[in-house]
Formats: structure tokens, C-alpha cells, sequence
């Protein structure tokens, strides 16, 4: 139900896994929610618990193409953000990065709306400086098969920033550091889900390379507490900021970590590492920590516990991969 000084915001990639979690939250804050997603890696069902909410609507759209809606706020979370999905049809993901950031950028011109973008870790590609502070300039190689994904999140915040010195325009950027938790897709082929889904159904666990790379997993609700925060933060503030757990794993402790805790007595199989794959990632938030009092709740333990709990009860049948090149693991 509406409350005194609700916004009307618009979730762009509202149907996904972070999108998901962000419109149940703010349909529950009361605000009058647009969820705006083309399904590419997601699908209705994810929202269908919403759908009943008069403060709730969906749109199916492609961001790539404009839409003239009025919003106060506006998050810009569409883009495929798995390697196998963004890979798939790699110049569509730097089209919905560039040509995306366009158009909620000139929609929040034309209402003056606030806007989020969700940006990422993989702007600092195979990093040299560790942790990663937003200073970081990064190593993105240019021309590889991540590419599509970097540049076009490195290009989406040159817009951002663009806007704001051109047109004053009311923007945040927050760089997303790897997220989990209840609602991912099963068969995205990231590593969280991929290690749960291959533990519950007694499959080998695949280690891509020799398990030593590592990343820093943050918790669903940490994150979307977050992406609210510098939504609502003071002007004066507008990122980038990272947003992140900063505790760093191994891919192998991780691997028996989810071993453990499902009981499995799945295999772990290795695979070869696949081109540009981050050797380190762990994210400084020290920012986040200053300007937005923020930093994650939830253990690695506890989170995937939660995840895990999630996975051994969902109906497969609901879900297809949304790639050909992934099949279920
Ligand atoms: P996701 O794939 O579950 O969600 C992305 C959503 O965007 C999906 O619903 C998809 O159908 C939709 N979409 C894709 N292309 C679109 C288009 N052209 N038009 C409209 N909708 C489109 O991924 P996620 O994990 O929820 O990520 C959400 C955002 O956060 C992405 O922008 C991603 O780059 C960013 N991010 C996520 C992580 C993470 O670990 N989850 C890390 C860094 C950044
Ligand atoms: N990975 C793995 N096995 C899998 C999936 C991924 O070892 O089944 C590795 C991958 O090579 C990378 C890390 O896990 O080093 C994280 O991969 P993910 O695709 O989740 O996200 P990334 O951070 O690479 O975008």
C-alpha cells in the first residue's frame, strides 16, 4: 500500500535476479514500482508475486529502444549479467549497456528522475591494484570475449558522468562486486549457482582452472540495502562506489564450502579457465563505509545456506536457460 512521500521508480531489468529482490522490496516500502525487462535472462514468474500489488507494474521492453515514461527514481539494472549470457550475443549486451544508459539517462532528463546505474567489478577487468579502490583505473582487455560486458558498463558510466557535468542530471553509480542468493537463475552457469545446483543433483563440481582465482561474495539483502542507500544518499554523492562483500575466497574453498554444507558428496571436475577470467577480486569499502554507513551483514556461511535451501526447493520446470550454449548443470 502507497505511504506519504512514496516515488514512482522505475526497476529497468526489474524481472532479474538483483531486479527481483529490488521490486519485491520497494512495492513493500509502498513506492509505485514500473518493472521494465525484456526477459532475456529472467522470466515473469519471478514478479508474479507482485503482480497483484496495485503500487506494482511490469512492462516488457527492451531497453535498447526508448520508452517515455514519468519516474522519480530509476534503477538500471538491465543488462545480462552472467558470462554465458553476455557473451551470448555480445554486440546486443554493448547495445543494451550504451544504448540502455541512453535512454533512462534522457528519460531522467526529461522528468528529472534520479538514476542508478548498476555498474560492476569488471570495470577493473584482471586487476593489478588489490583491493580494488574506486580509483582503480583498471585493466580491461578491449578487444576480448569479456569485452562486451566491460566496455559497455566502462562506457555506460562515462555516460553517467557525461550527463551529470552536461546536463546536471541527478545520477548514482555503484559498482557491483559478486552477488548471491535466493532468486538466481540456476542455470546462468555463475559460479555460486552453478557449485549448488551440481551439489544437490550429485554432479561433479566444475572448477575452471586450478581453483586458486578468487572473488568476494556478497549476500542478496547486503547488496539491495546498498543499492537503496545510494539511491537515497545525499547529492553531493554520486559513486562510483563499490558494493561488496570484502571477504575473498578461493574458488576451491568455495567449492567445498558448498560441499560441506549441502552434505554432497559430489567430485570437483576441472575444466580449463576460461580467456580473461579475473585471477583476484576483493572490494576497498572503505567509502561505502564513510559516505553510506554501509557494509555487508550476512557471512559467506550463512547466505549460501539460505541459498542453498532456496535451490532444494524450486521447480526446475520453471526455469529454461536462456542461452543455448548453457545447458542445465
Ligand atoms: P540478471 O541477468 O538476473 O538480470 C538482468 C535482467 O535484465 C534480466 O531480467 C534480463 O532479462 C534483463 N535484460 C537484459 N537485457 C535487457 C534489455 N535489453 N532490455 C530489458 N531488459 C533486459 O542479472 P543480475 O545479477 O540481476 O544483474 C542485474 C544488474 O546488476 C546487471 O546490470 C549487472 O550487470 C549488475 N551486476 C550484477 C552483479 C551480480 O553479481 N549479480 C555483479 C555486478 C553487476
Ligand atoms: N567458475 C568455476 N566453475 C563454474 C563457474 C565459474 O570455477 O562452474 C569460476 C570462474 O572461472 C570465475 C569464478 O568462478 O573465476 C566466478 O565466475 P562467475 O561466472 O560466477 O563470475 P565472474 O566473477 O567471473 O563474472
Amino acid at each position: 500500500m502507497a505511504v506519504a512521500g512514496f516515488k514512482r521508480i522505475l526497476v529497468t531489468g526489474g524481472a532479474g535476479f538483483l531486479g527481483a529482490g529490488l521490486c519485491a522490496r520497494l512495492v513493500a516500502e509502498g513506492h509505485d514500482v514500473i518493472c521494465l525487462d525484456n526477459f532475456f535472462t529472467s522470466q515473469k514468474s519471478n514478479v508474479a508475486h507482485l503482480l497483484a500489488q496495485p503500487n506494482f507494474e511490469l512492462i516488457r521492453h527492451d531497453i535498447t529502444q526508448p520508452i517515455w515514461l514519468e519516474v522519480d527514481q530509476i534503477y538500471n539494472l538491465a543488462c545480462p549479467a552472467a558470462p554465458g549470457h553476455y557473451q551470448y550475443n555480445p554486440i546486443k549486451t554493448m547495445k543494451t549497456s550504451v544504448l540502455g544508459a541512453i535512454h533512462v539517462l534522457g528519460m531522467a532528463k526529461r522528468c528529472r528522475a534520479k538514476v542508478l546505474q548498476a555498474s560492476t567489478s569488471e570495470v577493473y577487468g584482471d586487476p593489478e591494484v588489490h583491493p580494488q579502490p574506486e580509483s582503480y583505473r583498471g585493466a580491461v582487455n578491449p578487444i576480448g570475449p569479456r569485452a562486451c560486458y566491460d566496455e559497455g558498463k566502462r562506457a555506460a558510466e562515462t555516460l553517467f558522468f557525461d550527463y551529470h557535468r552536461c546536463h546536471g542530471i541527478n545520477i548514482r553509480v555503484v559498482r557491483i562486486f559478486n552477488t548471491y542468493g535466493p532468486g538466481m537463475h540456476p542455470f546462468d552457469g555463475r559460479v555460486v549457482s552453478n557449485f549448488i545446483m551440481q551439489a544437490l543433483h550429485g554432479k561433479p563440481l566444475t572448477i575452471y582452472g586450478d581453483g586458486s582465482q578468487t572473488r568476494s561474495f556478497c549476500y542478496l539483502d547486503d547488496l539491495l540495502e546498498g543499492l537503496v542507500r545510494m539511491m537515497n544518499g545525499p547529492d553531493d554523492f554520486v559513486g562510483p562506489v563499490n558494493l561488496g562483500n570484502p571477504r575473498e575466497f578461493t574458488i576451491l574453498e568455495l567449492a567445498q564450502l558448498v560441499l560441506r554444507l549441502t552434505g554432497s558428496s559430489s567430485i570437483l571436475e576441472y575444466r580449463p579457465l576460461p580467456a580473461d577470467d579475473p585471477a583476484q577480486r576483493r572490494p576497498d569499502i572503505t567509502l561505502a563505509r564513510q559516505r553510506l554507513g554501509w557494509e555487508p551483514k550476512v557471512p559467506l556461511e550463512e547466505g549460501l545456506a539460505r541459498t542453498i535451501e532456496w535451490f532444494r526447493n524450486i521447480d526446475l520446470r520453471r526455469y529454461r536457460p536462456p542461452t543455448p550454449n548453457l545447458t542445465p548443470a
